[in-house]
């Protein structure tokens, strides 16, 4: 028997406005510890779906209109943002979001607004040891470079100190080089602190490559789903995600 996944989406639909269906019936699941991929073409529904996880998809007039999300064994599709926070997902947004008037550690502070703040120099401490950069960088975070703003959001989740960690995205804007080094602290996180991910990605050699289990989105379903070796020798997954690389 295996053991529940930490979260379950089961069967969603998707409204914006109240009318336009953009997830037509999307079921997957993400097992403790993992990192999960979701990949497939712009306007597939990706971001909607990790939208509908964490509670954002209201800031948008977007609705769970039908199917459930459970993490933890508990439904989540009816809770506000903030709650879904507290129970322990913390969604990294795509283009970063970060407070570019503020510090690192000003902006680090803001992911663990959620949480008792004792240990708090401890925990920026901890990031610091996955970001080493970004303790030499004491100005303004609007000064950061693009890899360095993203290296700061997902130094912000952290200090949530969540269960399972959204990203939207995360190699959006950087150059080769920065990709791999991101996609390496993405799962260097993953291994060490053992915090469950779920990643959206155009750039589907490299989140394959990182991932334990990948789903295939298109038109607002999922299409192809399988583990990294499953999805990586699919000849269409070849054709026309890898590029033929
Ligand atoms: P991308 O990589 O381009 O972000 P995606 O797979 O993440 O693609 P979504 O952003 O989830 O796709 O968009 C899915 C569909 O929903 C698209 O057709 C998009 O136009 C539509 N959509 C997204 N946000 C809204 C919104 N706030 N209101 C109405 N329609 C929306």
């Amino acid at each position: 028997e295996t053991p529940e996944p930490l979260l379950s989406i089961n069967n969603i639909e998707v409204v914006y406005d109240e009318v336009i269906l953009v997830l037509r019936g999307v079921s997957l699941d993400v097992p403790q510890g993992q990192n999960v991929t979701l990949l497939g073409p712009n306007g597939a529904g990706k971001s909607t779906t990790l939208k509908a996880i964490s509670g954002l998809l209201k800031t948008e007039d977007g609705e769970v209109s039908r199917g459930e999300i459970s993490f933890m064994g508990e439904r989540i599709d009816k809770k506000n943002a903030e709650e879904i926070v507290r129970s322990g997902i913390f969604q990294v947004m795509e283009g970063r979001r970060i407070i570019e008037d503020m510090t690192c550690i000003e902006n680090l502070k803001l992911g663990a607004y959620t949480r008792n703040q004792k240990n708090i120099n401890n925990e920026i401490e901890r990031v610091f040891e996955y970001f080493p950069r970004l303790k030499e960088r004491t100005g303004l975070a609007g000064y950061l470079s693009g890899g360095e703003q993203q290296m700061l959001a997902i130094g912000r989740a952290l200090m949530a100190n969540p269960k399972m960690i959204l990203l939207d995205e995360p190699s959006m804007g950087l150059s080769p080089l920065l990709v791999k080094e991101v996609f390496g602290i993405i799962e260097k996180i993953n291994k060490e602190q053992g915090i469950t991910m779920l990643l959206v990605e155009q750039n589907a050699n490299f989140a394959l490559k990182h991932a334990d289990y990948g789903y295939i989105m298109e038109s607002g379903k999922v299409v192809l789903d399988g583990s990294r070796e499953e999805l990586l020798n699919n000849q269409d997954v070849k054709d026309f995600y890898l590029g033929g690389n």
